[in-house]
């Protein structure tokens, strides 16, 4: 079984047992959360600078194979003369644990921090850090660690993280244990540790026998030579939240979730299957002047001599008649706004299951102003990825647009989750107050990492066959998402 569908289910496990009390997953740091590769890398890269050679132009840190206190072997592979290996040792030694080096080289493991966020967030839950750095790197080790984990809304706390009371490699596997027994000591139940030295797993073995813990392995590179790992040991190098979550109805209830670009009827029927609250229409005027659910505009992806559309008055019944809330995206100027307007009132739709966005060069000031005299307390949306920009140059400059816009009614901003600044115009429009919506979220993970940071909604394909959710998306650009049949499934 995957090593994080293991670990959520002891997680779960705990919680049945001991109700209440608190909870703790416990991790070390190197070659666990910090991928060492890029500190060899950079270091041995500022060596070569230094003294103008070129042994590791070309090293990538896929070539890094070698934990981080071995490198000699890597040396002696790309052939740096024998003569001044040890120069470059001494190089190396000397620099990789400075404060500049720390903040400067260290990387995460892709998707260890949200893991780590996804227990950050749940009730009763902390997550400590043990490792084997001496004391003297705490606050480096916090100040970069809560640095890298900024951008998730992952905090590390100093009553959080114990490290080891001497100088390093000062066997590391008796800190371990004696840290282990700390937090345990502090009333936590530790219910899983994570750690990529085997010897550290194996002489925790006893205890987690004992207590029902869960011993992962971080299987990356790791200094203990070929050690047994202790059985009942989780083993994988893929963090992610896929398979640590496993349904909608695990997830914060205040964040809005949308069902993005319910324009054909596959796409309705598979809305209703699902809890998703929300369900997205692209409106806009087919030749005829009809009202239908089209993604894309005419001129883009001209008509499919057969295609067939949901018209809009159908979908705003369903929608109603299933209790569910509408989010309305106008694709069209005052002729598609007069018309929808008058739909949802005739429908009797309340103000907290309506929603409206439009771009501001379609929709206009006017626009957003008449959407908001009508329906007060809807949410009204605009995306702003055309401010992005701005937003990261000249703050105060986007601000004041934004306080524009808001003057006109808006009340919730779409920022594209794929945009390279979203987090940080995430963190800017939340400092500023304002309502954030994350869209063009490309799957599961991301969805789920969008999620995590809390924004007011999240919009969404839904197409997560992993949840059985089989969104097909708004049709952009004439294409549907496509779904390999699951044998395994029909059986
Ligand atoms: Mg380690």
């Amino acid at each position: 079984m995957n090593w994080m569908k293991t670990l959520a289910d002891c997680f779960l496990e705990v919680g049945a047992q001991y109700p209440g009390e608190p909870r703790m997953l416990v991790s070390d740091i190197d070659g666990t959360i910090i991928d060492m590769r890029y500190l060899v890398l950079s270091v041995l890269q500022s060596y070569d600078e230094e003294r103008g050679t070129a042994y590791f132009t070309r090293l990538r840190p896929s070539d890094v194979t070698v934990h981080e206190n071995q490198i000699e072997q890597l040396l002696e592979r790309l052939a740096v003369p024998a003569s001044e290996r040890s120069a470059v040792v001494d190089w190396y030694l000397e620099r990789r644990w400075e404060e500049d080096t720390i903040l400067a080289t260290h990387r995460p493991f892709p998707g260890v921090f949200p893991m780590i966020r996804w227990f950050q967030l749940q009730p009763n839950t902390s997550v400590g850090l043990l490792s084997g750095r001496p004391e003297k790197l705490r606050e480096v080790t916090l100040q970069s660690l809560n640095r890298l984990g900024d951008t998730h809304r992952v905090h590390f706390s100093d009553e959080l993280l114990i490290m080891n009371p001497g100088e390093w490699d000062k066997d590391v596997e008796a800190i371990k244990i004696a840290g282990l027994q700390r937090f345990q000591d502090q009333g936590y139940h530790v219910f899983a540790m994570i750690d990529n030295e085997p010897s550290v797993l194996e002489a925790l073995a006893p205890m987690a026998e004992g207590t029902g813990m869960l011993l992962l392995h971080a299987d990356t590179i790791f200094e203990s030579g070929p050690t047994s790992i202790p059985r009942g040991t989780a083993r994988g190098n893929n963090y992610g939240l896929t398979d640590l979550v496993a349904s909608e109805e695990a997830l914060p209830p205040n964040v809005q979730l949308v069902w993005h670009g319910v324009n054909d009827e596959d796409n309705l029927r598979q809305f209703f299957a699902s809890d998703v609250l929300w369900a997205e229409f692209d409106i806009r005027q087919n030749s005829a002047g009809e009202f239908i659910c089209r993604h894309d505009s005419f001129e883009v992806t001209p008509a499919l001599p057969d295609e067939v559309w949901l018209y809009f008055e159908r979908v705003v019944r369903e929608i109603f008649k299933h209790n569910r809330a509408i989010k309305l995206d106008l694709k069209g100027g005052n002729d598609v706004l007069d018309h929808v307007l008058e739909i949802v009132i005739d429908e009797g739709f309340t103000e907290d299951r309506l929603w409206f966005n439009g771009d501001i060069e379609t929709t206009r000031e006017e626009g957003f102003r008449r959407i908001r005299a009508e329906h007060p307390d809807a949410i009204v949306q605009c995306p702003i990825a055309w401010l992005s920009p701005l937003i990261a140059a000249a703050p105060a400059e986007a601000r004041k647009t934004l306080e524009m816009l808001t003057s006109w009614g808006i009340s919730r901003f779409s920022v594209d989750w794929e945009h390279h600044l979203a987090h940080e115009m995430f963190d800017e429009l939340v400092s500023w107050g304002y309502e954030v919506n994350f869209y063009s979220v490309p799957d599961l993970e991301a969805f789920l990492q969008a999620v995590l940071l809390l924004p007011s909604s999240v919009t969404s394909d839904f197409n997560f066959p992993q949840w059985h959710r089989y969104g097909h998306g708004s049709g952009k650009e004439g294409r549907r998402i496509a779904y390999a049949i699951d044998t395994e499934e029909k059986g």
